[in-house]
């Protein structure tokens, strides 16, 4: 997601490296590159107009900065328009004074809201609450079916129609589920609604008609950001025929340009409030609109990317290991075991590509290969406990031996053993105070 659109913004700004002052014709040029970059990645025309209105002015206005150069002083006013248009503030949901708290789920068919709904359950469970999904998509042939699936990897209860209660009927459904909250005292509600391959009036009144019985404390629109420009219309024709609170985009992931999650929230005037980017229930977060405008710009997601450590990494552990590296008594199970770690944290190419000024790299992160990892654990394996434990004794005829038993060669051996002492050396380091070897901010 974004790809070109980070790319084209970078080469924008890289043209104003090194100017002294911005003239017009820089003004103008700059303008005019951003303008295209943002209508290549399918942003809404109407949002384009402002950006680029608001862009020019400041620029040229009386922002000027003693702190910045003026390609410095462009981006960061370029970083601030995309925090706006992305909705300013990150919003999150409010909790019903007397709960249950009743989320409801619209959307089209296909957009993710399945998906979604166990998602936020797993999300709203990792902090304290507990969750009820009840299936009332009774449409999609499958879709209470898959409901169960995932809610139940997600751990969560699901009410599901049964005979008797309300078989068919999505609005009895809906009700009998928040009622079955209230009874087993579940927290929240999250309600699956059905869509539609495209947007018909019997599916608005469905949802609008659930709304009305059920009164939800918060209406969440669910859009697949793949979708383009369409979305903004199936945006604004919710918004029409059932109101929401908030925007969830799904399928992040993609390589869609993008240009969807531009718009909504500036189109709508609703923000967006989660981001779903990946089929795994954990591919799930609060959206941060100045996170996603750092992303888009190439400075990095480092807010993410802490967090996101944070959330997998063991403390403990890592503690232990620290203290470890101080003690000169970093192990080869301590490197397997970080490395486990680091791919935890999830697919590593999408963790690198958060770091600031990665952008660049794209090409090699994405043909980095994860089973790498197990390649290096199982070369690890094939070593004894005091290998492991001792790696300076890991002599040529152990090498043999070990690579015969991880069936690779003894020159892979020979690398990884390298490369652990220098993993080491730079470790120590580092846990030292120094940061050896770290890229520096991109050179603006
Ligand atoms: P619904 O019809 O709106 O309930 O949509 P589903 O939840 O069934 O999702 C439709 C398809 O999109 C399924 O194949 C999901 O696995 C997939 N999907 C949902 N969310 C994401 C996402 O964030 N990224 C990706 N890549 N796929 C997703």
């Amino acid at each position: 997601m974004f790809t070109t659109l980070s790319d084209r913004l970078s080469e924008t700004f890289k043209a104003l490296r090194g100017k002294g002052r911005l003239s017009e014709a820089d003004i103008d040029a700059t303008a005019r590159e951003i303008r295209l970059a943002l209508l290549e990645a399918d942003v809404a025309l109407p949002v384009v107009k402002d950006f680029i209105a608001a862009v020019k002015e400041r620029a040229r206005g009386e922002e000027v900065s003693q702190a910045l150069n003026p390609a410095q002083q462009v981006v960061k006013i370029v970083n601030e328009e995309l925090v706006g248009i992305l909705g300013g503030e990150t919003r999150r949901l409010t909790f019903a004074k007397t709960p249950p708290t009743v989320i409801m789920l619209a959307g089209l068919q296909g957009s993710g809201k399945t998906t979604l709904a166990a998602k936020l359950a797993l999300w709203l469970k990792d902090q304290g609450k507990s969750p009820l999904l009840v299936a009332a998509d009774l449409q999609r042939p499958n879709a209470v079916n898959q409901l169960q699936v995932n809610g139940e990897r997600a751990g969560v209860t699901v009410f599901a129609p049964q005979p008797g209660n309300g078989v068919g009927d999505p609005v009895a459904v809906s009700r009998e589920g928040v009622a079955e909250a209230r009874r087993t005292l579940h927290d929240v509600v999250i309600i699956d609604t059905a869509g539609r391959l495209g947007i018909d009036e019997e599916l608005m009144r469905q949802a609008a008609d659930i709304r009305d019985a059920v009164t939800p404390d918060e209406i969440l629109f669910v859009v697949d950001a793949m979708i383009g420009q369409d979305a903004v219309n199936t945006a604004q024709a919710f918004l029409d025929g059932v109101g929401y609170d908030g925007v969830v985009l799904t399928k992040l992931d993609g390589d869609a340009r993008g240009g969807a999650a531009l718009s909504i929230a500036k189109m709508t005037g609703k923000p967006v409030m989660f981001a779903s980017a990946g089929e795994k229930l954990t591919d799930f977060d609060l959206f941060h609109p100045d996170r996603m405008a750092s992303r888009i710009l190439d400075m990095g997601d480092l807010l993410t990317l802490i967090e996101q450590a944070e959330k997998t990494f063991d403390a403990e552990q890592a503690a232990k290991a620290a203290a470890k590296l101080q003690e000169g008594e970093f192990t080869l199970d301590d490197f397997l075991e970080q490395m486990q770690q680091v791919r935890k944290m999830g697919s590593l190419t999408k963790m690198l590509g958060m770091l600031p000024g990665m952008g660049q790299f794209r090409d090699q992160l994405e043909n980095f290969d994860e089973r790498e990892i197990d390649r290096i654990q199982a070369i690890i394996q094939s070593m004894t406990p005091a290998e492991r434990a001792n790696p300076k004794m890991i002599d040529g005829s152990r090498r043999a031996r070990i690579a015969k038993g991880a069936g690779r060669t003894v020159a892979d051996v020979n690398q990884l053993v390298d490369r652990f002492f220098e993993a080491r050396k730079m470790m120590q380091q580092m846990a030292r105070g120094g940061m050896p070897g770290l890229p520096g901010s991109p050179g603006m």
